[in-house]
């Protein structure tokens, strides 16, 4: 298993075509008076306690002289795309996690390229040469062992943990990095007197489930790195979804709405990638109280352009959700994915309602081959980059 995570993304891409900014601090993201926030800082920047899914004015406190750039997501889109092009070289299994994020489970291609690291080794290698970007690279026996090894030696890591040294690299770790330990299990844990992933793993299974249910075994079975999750590429997943959690929560509808652009866009692109249309448009949004509601719309006829996609994926979140709380977290996906050969379902609905026009038919797959061709600047779709309101959160790894 491998986890390959580019490093400070969007704010490597940006410096990739201005030079001149790779000494200064740099953040990607929205204006401090438009209550902006950071989407990716650079290193320099970092320096200075610049960190993704900040608000853009609470990082010009902290870095005065920083340089703030607008997001230009096709630009992005576009370098994953190639990123994407290079990992395909060694594998079809690739799971994206978001534009600069997969895993990739290599063990079909061994024979052909050598070893998981060798394989790992040559993917960063070509990323750095061919697109002068710098990954972080993680391999292990599982995704949660092989996301931890990508992230403890940012940037530039290169960490390899054998199935024999899993429990040497886990055991001194502190418990946040468990999937599922959240601050309150943090604190009752640290009430037990658990403070380390070993420190958990000496438990007995009884004691964490007695205490903490079914995630307590969760997470006794990851101390233990125990984690039998396989690889689903987009081609073979039954639902793409991509979603952000912001670092202060967010109560501004207009930057949900943004955001929500930005993340339709993203899972709309993924869909044409793999020619798929989805049927049905889910939300999910994740309240300041940890309360979490999904809302979905199943569309009359699948779709696969952004603007039927995120037609309806606004009216759920204008709609189906009460926004009484701020929010922390917000998601969107599809699900009901079919390559177009799925027969009656693609036929013209006669109760077709809104949420089902077929916007522009095709506009989007020439604006990818341009996108492709001419590259960042040449097409910007108007609602996901407009961004008066600033930019979104993003997760704080990037
Ligand atoms: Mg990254």
């Amino acid at each position: 298993m491998i986890h390959i995570d580019m490093d400070a993304f969007y704010a490597s891409v940006e410096i990739r075509r201005r030079p001149e900014l790779a000494c200064q601090p740099v953040a990607v993201g929205g204006p401090a008076r438009g209550r902006g926030v950071v989407a990716a800082a650079n290193y320099v920047a970092r320096q200075s306690g610049v960190r993704s899914a900040m608000p853009m004015a609470e990082a010009q406190r902290r870095c005065p002289g920083l340089v703030r750039l607008p997001v230009d997501m096709p630009h992005y889109m576009e370098v994953s795309r190639r990123i994407h092009a290079i990992f395909a070289r060694y594998t079809p299994e690739i799971e994206p996690l978001s534009l600069d994020e997969a895993f990739l489970d290599v063990s079909a291609s061994t024979r052909l390229f050598g070893s998981e690291a060798d394989i790992a080794r040559r993917i960063k290698d070509d990323v750095a040469n061919e697109l002068a970007l710098v990954a972080s690279v993680g391999v292990a026996p599982t995704k949660f062992v092989a996301k931890i090894a990508s992230d403890v030696d940012k940037p530039d890591g290169f960490v390899v943990v054998a199935e024999d040294a899993v429990q040497v690299f886990l055991d001194p770790l502190p418990v946040s990095r468990l999937w599922g330990a959240g601050k309150v299990t943090q604190q009752a844990l640290a009430g037990l007197g658990i403070g380390t992933i070993g420190q958990l793993r000496a438990q007995p299974e009884t004691l964490l489930a007695e205490r903490f249910g079914k995630l307590g075994r969760h997470l006794w079975a990851l101390a233990h790195g125990r984690d039998p999750r396989p690889v689903v590429s987009d081609r073979r997943a039954r639902s793409l979804s991509q979603e952000t959690t912001f670092a202060e929560d967010i109560d501004a509808p207009a930057m949900l709405a943004t955001c929500l652009a930005e993340l339709t866009e993203q899972v709309a692109w993924r869909l044409r990638r793999q020619h798929l249309h989805a049927a049905t448009v889910f939300i999910k949004v994740r309240f300041d109280d940890f309360r979490t509601v999904t809302r979905s719309v199943t569309l009359p006829q699948p779709v696969q352009d952004t603007a039927t996609l995120l037609r309806a994926a606004r009216r759920l979140l204008d709609t189906r959700i009460e926004l009484a709380r701020p929010v922390r977290l917000l998601g969107m996906g599809v699900s009901g994915l079919d390559d177009g050969r799925g027969g009656d379902r693609r036929q013209a609905d006669l109760f077709a309602t809104d949420d089902a026009v077929p916007a522009a038919p095709g506009v989007d797959e020439v604006g990818d081959a341009i996108k492709q061709r001419f590259g960042p600047a040449a097409l910007r779709r108007g609602r996901a980059l407009r961004r008066p309101e600033g930019g979104t959160g993003h997760k704080s790894k990037t």
